[in-house]
């Protein structure tokens, strides 16, 4: 069975850009288009990777993130950040609150595909 990726994305353009770049690659795709959706469907769903906008309504993909750290279940499920307005400093923050990697927008559909499959081998053979 194909891994299972939660999408968090408050932008319904760049959501369906998002599912339109992984639908090839036969992703089981999950969305959600607030902060708190999107802990609630992480938690029901379990995904195997998340791809977490950081700017999102309710609360952001930060704290999200730094929520979902908490749980042990979660500790090992890769997030990707993506954000438009990143500077330096929030590049620091964003691998702080415990994001394993980040892309900036406008998404490279491109890139995208190669850094999931890429953390997803690396998942699997940490046998996490
Ligand atoms: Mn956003």
């Amino acid at each position: 069975m194909k891994e299972k990726i939660l999408i968090v994305e408050d932008n319904p353009l760049n959501m369906r850009l998002i599912e339109m770049t992984l639908r090839p690659k036969g992703y089981r795709l999950l969305g959600a288009t607030d902060g708190e959706k999107a802990l609630d469907m992480a938690t029901r769903e379990k995904p195997d990777l998340i791809i977490m906008d950081i700017s999102l309504p309710k609360m952001s993909g930060l704290e999200v993130t730094k929520r979902l750290r908490q749980m042990p279940v979660f500790n090992h499920i890769p997030i990707i950040a993506v954000t438009a307005h990143a500077m330096k400093g929030d590049e620091v923050e964003i691998i702080d609150a415990g994001c394993d990697a980040y892309l900036p927008k406008p998404i490279n559909t491109r890139q995208l595909p190669e850094v999931i499959a890429e953390l997803l081998r690396q998942r699997t053979k940490d046998g996490t």
